[in-house]
């Protein structure tokens, strides 16, 4: 089967691209373990887990086989007015496994979708419990949570490009980003805001939702453990929910299963996704505790007003379970920290490279972040060359492999990283 690059071009959006001008797209035929496969048989270490999604590969034994079991039984079935095994097994797994007080699940069908569950729970349980008032929402700069019209709502005001849809969103409260790194001191007065903002105006606030210690996309920034402790503090002492969005960190990948026990806290409402499926197909889930449920259930609509057509399902609630299966094996907790340890080791030297700002690694996450933006399409072709698959983006030429990569592979992602910002 050739690749039509030409048709692609002229009729197929990518991500996040323009029709008129698009970036060039590599035509990938297989995966197998870490690489890609391209059309001309070159094979790529994969640095991106197809966006933190891959943690155990691809065409792993034990998902490919949940997937084709499953289509023996069938692939889809709506999920109104009709349960099934694999959906039973994923919520008790995902109950199991997220903090005690989460007990209740809404499988969605996409991250933001995810997000978009949360931000109607926390809505409507505010609602039904007769405090109507409360329906702003806060959230930091350099968050991101999602693409759909709410979820752009609460993503950073100036990378979501709120501007251009100013007048169709709905307007909620940013803080400051946490300017309090993770392997800094914390700064005690970078949780002023919140304490000032919900001190004004805690009785119109329904919820706080945040990106647990890693801001992804909006920055791949890393933040102290103890600002999330004290958001939790200051939600209980407010009265205001708080959402946290472990979509990019939930499974691992920042070195705890979920990146909320780096503070030993238990947010209201958690979103999961991307590794939810280990990257095998779209799924997602929001989770709350039987209070918010109860609430809810109360509010003038009796019950959670959404339900999408592919909700639970079957094909994905599958793999999900097998992924879950694998990571509950507790082989990532010595995978991530290897990575850990070899990205904080192969990556130093990058601080000396050519508009360099910041080195930084976290779990199986490692960033540079370079003074100007970079360019994409150059920086790619190099890293195709180098034998690699590190997507850049913005200011930042960043890693966030599978768990499975060796260190023969791993080394080859960080030394084309190197080259990139001349510190080979
Ligand atoms: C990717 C992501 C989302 C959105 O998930 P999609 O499946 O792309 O809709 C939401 N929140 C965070 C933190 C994410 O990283």
């Amino acid at each position: 089967m050739s690749i039509d690059l030409a048709f692609d071009r002229e009729h197929i959006w990518h991500p996040y691209t323009s029709m008129l001008n698009p970036l060039p797209v590599y035509p990938v035929v297989a995966a197998e373990g870490c690489e890609l496969i391209l059309e001309n048989g070159q094979r790529l270490v994969d640095g991106t887990a197809s966006w933190w999604s891959a943690v155990h590969g691809y065409r792993h034994p034990e998902l490919d086989k949940a997937v084709t079991e499953q289509l023996q039984h069938m692939a889809h079935v709506m999920f109104g007015g009709i349960t099934h095994p694999q959906a039973i097994e994923l919520c008790k797994q995902l109950i199991d496994i997220t903090p005690a007080s989460l007990s209740k699940v809404f499988l969605a069908d996409s991250g933001s979708i995810a997000v978009e569950v949360a931000l109607k729970i926390a809505l409507q349980y505010w609602q039904g419990v007769g405090q109507a008032d409360k329906t702003e929402l806060i959230s930091v700069r350099k968050g991101y949570h999602g693409d759909t019209f709410a979820t752009m709502a609460v993503c950073d005001p100036v990378d979501s490009m709120h501007s251009m849809f100013q007048r169709l969103l709905p307007q909620h409260h940013f803080l400051p980003a946490p300017d309090c790194p993770f392997h800094q001191p914390y700064q005690a007065n970078s949780i002023e805001p919140l304490r000032q903002l919900l001190q004004e105006r805690h009785t119109k606030i329904a919820a706080l939702i945040i990106e647990p210690v890693v801001q992804g996309y909006g920055g791949m920034r890393f933040y102290h453990p103890e600002y999330l402790k004290a958001c939790r503090q200051l939600c209980d002492e407010y009265d205001v929910l708080l959402i946290a969005d472990e979509i990019a960190t939930g499974f691992g990948r920042t070195g705890k299963l979920f990146a909320c026990e780096h503070a030993d806290v238990a947010p209201d409402i958690m979103c999961l996704g991307k590794a939810l499926t280990g990257g095998y197909m779209t799924m997602a889930a929001t989770l709350c505790s039987d209070k918010l449920a109860i609430g809810v259930s109360q509010s003038e609509a009796g019950g959670l007003m959404h339900g999408p057509t592919f909700m639970a399902n079957p094909l994905a609630c599958a793999v999900a379970n097998a992924s879950v299966r694998l990571i509950r094996q507790n082989h990532w907790p010595e995978q991530v920290a290897a990575i850990e340890a070899q990205l904080t080791h192969e990556l130093a030297p990058c601080r000396l490279g050519q508009g360099v700002s910041d080195v930084r690694v976290l779990g199986a996450i490692g960033v540079i972040e370079m003074t100007e933006p970079v360019q994409v399409a150059a920086l790619q072709q190099l890293f195709v060359e180098q034998g690699v698959w590190i997507r850049p983006f913005n200011h930042l030429i960043y890693i966030m492999p599978p768990f499975t990569i060796s260190s023969e592979q791993l080394t080859k992602l960080t030394a084309a990283m190197r080259l990139a910002v001349g510190a080979a």
